[in-house]
């Protein structure tokens, strides 16, 4: 069974850390050694897991981003919002965690983020959590 988590997204972009709904799924699973797939269905959103520890790498990520990717390029999609669409690609529509133990085998350091890159909007993000 696909469960959701939602996000409410604060700004334009802005990374959000979900590991807590995440670990709250897999604990309401029971399951104790598996997999957690995430996924994004949003064309100008995206996931990522990188240092939750300290919030400057999370401004750094975003800060690049923008860098490489600037909001105006001459793109030629009429929606205007084609910088989005990029970062979403960059950073990719989905993730997988192993489970062991019944607990999420992120590194010490390590947070799963929602990226969000066309907001303030509400998205969601699909999780299965598989036995095995
Ligand atoms: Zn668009």
């Amino acid at each position: 069974m696909i469960k959701h988590i939602n996000v409410k997204s604060g700004a334009r972009v802005d990374l959000i850390d979900i590991t807590p709904e995440v670990e709250g799924l897999v604990k309401e699973s029971g399951v104790q050694e598996g997999v957690c797939h995430l996924y994004v269905p949003h064309t100008t959103a995206g996931i990522t897991i990188n240092e939750g520890a300290d919030p400057s790498v999370r401004r750094d990520i975003i800060h690049s981003l923008q860098g490489l990717v600037p909001r105006d390029a001459g793109y030629t999609h009429l929606e205007g919002n084609s910088d989005a669409h990029i970062k979403s690609s960059l950073l990719g529509a989905s993730a997988l965690v192993m489970i062991e133990q019944g607990r999420l085998q992120l590194g010490t350091w390590q947070s799963i983020f929602f990226c969000e890159f066309d907001g303030p909007r509400h998205r969601r993000v699909a999780v299965k959590i598989v036995a095995g």
